[in-house]
């Protein structure tokens, strides 16, 4: 590792080995300007995180020195930006509990790895008649390509319900995953509710039944550590861009011996072993999995993104969003009519906590909050069913991360005093 990295992250824990807010912070140029007047109170890190200058350094680093495009040329920049490049799939490998790195695919997201196997996967193996399970919990990420696939092969689409604090309801789940059933599809950690979902447990019934499992840990992977063989899955989705790296980035893990078994999704320049004008062979796993150039800077960067995360540790992650949400919802439910949707424990949620006023509307919350300098988000949060089933049109949602302490909370309790004595609620 970089002593450059270690050095600065070392600083990023306190004396007491906690992390060290303010130390973090600082790291984070985009916090320093004010907004509307007031100091930037980020809270809408389930969107997207902020970016450290370690990372947006490497970007401009990548640009400035090592530039070329990758896999293809001889020359030493192409070298250069091809080993770093690769030398970034090794440590996602190794970042989510230390998989083949063949297994490691890169993609612009979330969103277009749970597409790759719904198209490739899904396409090769599900038939009319068979079931997709997913939970009616699901962003659209995770639900649009699996309703699209049953429409087009003629599978049903079953989904698994929720207790009224947010969690999964698996009472009945031995008649919803059944022999019929060939992949459930299901979030590690939702990004309105908060809930962390017991995948393995899912897995584990859903293998038992011959089904395949793929989990969209978009919002997991950012907030706790992943050990990607504990979670049970066949299928790993996530973005870099939620945990400090780049846009345009993402990790589809996959078992090697399915993602040998199915053809590639987006076809063209790198992915191919052989053309002829009249056939083709494709290249070994994952580069089948990688046509035409990819995001090299925005990979490249990513590296450091993980390096800074690893640094703080996981663990401590985990533990500084377990005490800053149990301080959020407290602080949150002492204000009349404020309503929290998903579990209330922290321990069992990660820091996406939506909530409605009774009186406000989500969004005008949102607008005054804005004014105020504190970013959150309002809507429906790609998860209209979701909303649906709960009954309402939006929440607002306030979600945290790495550099977020008590004193912006403080100021979004405040903030929303003051938008209710505004509203003359
Ligand atoms: N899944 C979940 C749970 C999410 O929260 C998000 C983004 O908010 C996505 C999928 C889609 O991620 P992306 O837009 O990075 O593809």
């Amino acid at each position: 590792m970089n002593p450059d990295i270690r050095n600065d992250a070392t600083a990023l824990k306190g004396r007491s080995g906690q992390m060290d807010i303010d130390r973090i912070k600082a790291d984070f140029p985009i916090l320093k300007q004010p907004v509307n007047g007031h100091r930037l109170v980020y809270l809408d890190n389930a969107a997207t995180s902020q970016k450290p200058k370690q990372v947006i350094d490497a970007i401009v680093k990548y640009y400035n020195e090592s530039n070329a495009n990758i896999h293809r040329g001889l020359h030493t920049l192409a070298e250069k930006a091809t080993s770093a490049y690769e030398n970034v799939r090794v440590h996602a490998a190794r970042f989510i509990g230390g998989v083949d790195n063949s297994e490691v695919i890169f993609t612009s997201g979330t969103t277009e790895s749970i597409n790759t196997i719904a198209r490739t996967w899904g396409e090769k193996n599900i038939r009319s008649g068979d079931e997709i399970v997913i939970t009616e919990m699901e962003h659209h990420a995770n639900l649009v390509p699996w309703l699209v696939l049953s429409q087009n092969t003629g599978a049903t689409l079953r989904r698994i319900s929720l207790t009224p604090d947010g969690q999964l309801d698996l009472t009945n789940i031995n008649d919803i995953i059944t022999a019929r059933t060939r992949l459930v599809a299901v979030a590690h950690m939702s990004n309105v509710l908060g809930t962390i979902n017991p995948v393995a447990d899912i897995a584990e019934l859903a293998h038992r039944r011959g089904a395949i499992v793929l989990v969209d840990g978009a919002q997991a992977a950012p907030h706790m550590p992943v050990d990607i063989k504990q979670t049970g899955a066949d299928f790993y989705a996530f973005s870099a861009h939620k945990m400090l790296g780049p846009t345009g980035v993402g990790v589809l893990w996959g078992r090697k011996t399915l993602l040998e078994d199915i053809p590639p999704f987006t076809t063209g320049g790198e992915m191919i072993r052989e053309v002829r004008f009249d056939r083709v062979t494709w290249n070994d796993v994952p580069h089948k999995f990688e046509a035409g150039t990819p995001n090299i800077a925005g990979v490249i960067a990513f590296d450091r993104a993980l390096s800074y995360l690893e640094e703080l540790g996981m663990e401590n992650i985990r533990s500084h969003e377990i005490e800053l949400s149990g301080y959020a919802i407290n602080r949150l439910l002492e204000l009349d009519g404020i309503e929290i949707q998903g579990p209330l424990d922290p321990h069992l949620r990660g820091g996406a906590i939506s909530f409605t006023d009774a009186k406000i509307h989500p969004h005008d919350i949102s607008t005054f909050l804005d004014s105020r300098g504190i970013a959150i988000r309002a809507g429906h949060h790609c998860a209209q069913p979701l909303m649906r089933t709960m009954g309402k049109v939006a929440t607002a949602r306030a979600s945290l991360y790495i550099y977020n302490d008590r004193m912006d909370i403080d100021a979004l309790i405040d903030a929303l005093k003051e938008t209710r004595r505004y509203f003359g609620v």
